[in-house]
């Protein structure tokens, strides 16, 4: 009788360019721990021209799959065998699984932002009001597709270059209401949620997406979410919790994608806090 080889150690990557200032080690590192799995995840830099080998190299029966950053997370999509209702949707896979050999494309982006959302504490009057996007390349793709298919509620999406704004309005319209607008336009007072899906912030506490002016005409309850996570407070979160307005930022939402993706590639449920405390444990140096 032949006994069929089975892979020992399981392999997860992640493609970005760059890689090496990743979370995802220690959270993934955390999670095969936690879930008493053998393996190992990896940051990889991947440039634009080196990734089909690499999705390619996805397929060896010894690896459960990868995560994508930018600047691949459009780019996969042709080079995968299926894709999700949401990657499709979204136009974007932050997770590729190794289905005994063929790769399937997921994005748990969207399901992540959504389970931080709940965490924070969604709005009791979210249901029918207006969502503020601020941002539109990727992260507000996933943005847009939660508000519009998961919270029902209509979207606006706010972002420097109006064009670009308008393209992904057009493009996400046959999934509800979704507009795009100058922030002098959108709808600050009946907005119970805005989610800043920009880049504005990131690294630079001085920077914000948006005009304190417009955070000072939300409704009493609105939520502001920042995608944003390096500084833990950025200045959106700062000018908005003056004003007495709950805000969070993107460290939840990066907890719970991971916790998709884990659960996609073992089946293992490791519970988000596992992701969480690894975020928030002292990082290694050297
Ligand atoms: P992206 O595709 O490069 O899009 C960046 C967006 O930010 C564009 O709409 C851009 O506007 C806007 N922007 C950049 N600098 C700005 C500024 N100074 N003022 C106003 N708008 C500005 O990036 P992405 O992949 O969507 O990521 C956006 C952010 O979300 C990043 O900070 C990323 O770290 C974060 N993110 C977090 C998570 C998480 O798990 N927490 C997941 C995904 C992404 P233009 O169109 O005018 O250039």
């Amino acid at each position: 009788m032949t006994v069929p080889h089975l892979p020992t150690s399981l392999r997860a990557f992640l493609f970005a360019d760059p890689a090496a200032h990743s979370l995802s080690p220690r959270m993934h590192g955390a999670a095969f721990a936690n879930a008493g799995i053998t393996g190992t995840y990896e940051a990889r830099r991947v440039s634009a021209p080196e990734l089909p080998a690499a999705v390619a190299g996805l397929r060896a029966p010894d690896v459960l799959g990868a995560n994508l950053s930018l600047p691949h997370k459009e780019a996969a999509l042709p080079l995968l065998d299926t894709l999700s209702d949401a990657a499709r949707a979204i136009g974007a896979v932050n997770t590729i699984v190794n289905r005994g050999g063929q790769l399937h494309g997921d994005n748990t982006d969207a399901p992540g932002l959504l389970a931080a959302l709940h965490d924070a504490g969604l709005p009791a009057f979210l249901p029918g009001g207006p969502v503020v996007i601020l941002g539109a390349g990727g992260a507000a793709r996933a943005a847009a597709f939660v508000a519009l298919s998961d919270l029902g509620g209509a979207a606006w999406i706010v972002n420097r270059t109006l064009g670009r704004a308008q393209a992904l309005a057009d493009e996400f319209r046959a999934l509800g209401e979704v507009r795009a607008a100058p922030a002098d336009l959108a709808p600050w007072e009946s907005a119970p949620l805005v989610i800043n899906a920009s880049s504005a912030g990131l690294n630079d506490p001085g920077q914000t997406p948006l005009d304190e002016a417009f955070l000072a005409r939300l409704p009493a309850g609105a939520l502001v979410y920042d995608m944003v996570y390096k500084p833990a407070e950025t200045r959106l979160m700062c000018e908005a919790r003056a004003r007495g307005l709950t805000a969070e930022n993107g460290l939840s939402m990066l907890a719970h994608q991971a916790r998709l993706a884990f659960t996609a590639w073992t089946g293992a449920d490791v519970p988000a806090q596992v992701f969480l405390d690894a975020l928030a444990a002292p990082q290694e140096r050297g």
